[in-house]
């Protein structure tokens, strides 16, 4: 088995363009996602992918996992439990990536315990969204223990991301992402409460945009998600509400678990939560901003 065939599990709104771009680069990627008609589909629309009927059909094919799922304990439970836990059926030596947006002490309790089967596991978390999966340009966080690991994870991870970075043990890439995504949730908040507040003294939210995105008041998300999903009320970035709540949450408990208060992180992660309860979990991330608008976040 070389590395050339690889397990793809998680074809969702992130996995479906990373798992198709490893097609496009000629590797043989054997799919699996707990919905097995979304895997079905995917290989419909990619001759270089065939769904894996089980995990342990997946596992006797491929010596290189990738998992893109909802969060850490999914990729746990994939790993050692569902159907008995795919590292029962993987060769020793074989390597798991997980690129999942997980948390990091999972991350290296999940390490130890597949580390007992000769099964390495690397971190490498990704940025950039849908569209930065769509063209391989993601920006990715790799936490590694073992530097033969990171070394042969490189060639497939430079197939879906542009910017790679070695940022430290295992574990490292899975922080490293859940701080990104905090300061990303904190550029949506402040520029959420900001045009609320312009609004009500009579301000144009569309002119408010435009002059943030020129001035020091810029990022993200007024570039990229105020604008097309916010103001046109499309709500469509493909980034569940629910995600960047669990990934806001780590980060605040990251702080927490060094004994460090970290104020802002804490009421991020609250504000987030509260503003989750109020418009359910189908919600994308940009929702929120009805949140802040519909004067909900007062009455908490
Ligand atoms: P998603 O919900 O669209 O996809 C997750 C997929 O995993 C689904 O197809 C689901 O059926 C499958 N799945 C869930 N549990 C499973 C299990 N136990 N076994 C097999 N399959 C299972 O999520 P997404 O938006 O693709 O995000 C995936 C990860 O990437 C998350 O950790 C998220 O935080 C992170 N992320 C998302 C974005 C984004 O813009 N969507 C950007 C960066 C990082």
């Amino acid at each position: 088995m070389t590395d050339n065939s690889i397990g793809f599990i998680g074809i969702g709104n992130m996995g479906s363009p990373m798992a198709a771009n490893l097609c496009r680069a000629g590797r043989s990627v054997h799919v699996y996602d707990l919905d097995p008609e979304r895997a079905r589909g995917f290989c419909d629309q990619n001759n270089a992918a065939t769904p894996a009927a089980s995990l342990e059909a997946l596992g006797k094919n491929t010596g290189v996992v990738v998992t893109m799922l909802p969060n850490g304990n999914n990729v746990r439970q994939v790993m050692l439990e569902q159907d008995g836990g795919l590292a029962q059926y993987l060769a020793p030596g074989s390597l798991v990536i997980d690129m999942s947006s997980s948390d990091p002490i999972g991350t290296r309790e999940l390490g130890k315990a597949l580390h007992k089967q000769d099964i390495t596991l690397v971190d490498a978390p990704v940025s950039g969204g849908v569209p930065g999966a769509r063209d391989a340009t993601l920006a990715i966080m790799i936490g590694s223990d073992d530097p033969a690991a990171s070394a042969r994870a490189m060639p497939v991870l430079q197939i879906m991301g542009k910017r790679l970075f070695e940022t430290g043990p295992l574990g490292s890439g899975h922080a490293m992402k859940s701080l990104n995504n905090y300061v990303a949730a904190a550029g949506f908040a402040a520029a959420s409460e900001a045009l609320v507040i312009g609004k009500r003294f009579g301000l144009d939210p569309a002119v408010m945009v435009q002059i943030l995105n020129v001035s020091t008041g810029r990022n993200f998300s007024t570039e990229h998600s105020i604008g097309p999903h916010v103001l046109e009320q499309a709500y469509a970035s493909g980034f569940a509400l629910a995600l960047l709540v669990k990934d806001v949450r780590i980060a605040a408990d990251l702080a927490r678990g060094l004994d460090m208060d970290m104020p802002f992180t804490q009421l991020a992660s609250a504000q987030y939560q509260a503003a989750l309860d109020y418009l359910g979990q189908g919600s994308d991330f940009t929702e929120s901003y009805r949140y802040w608008e519909d004067g909900a976040a007062t009455r908490n």
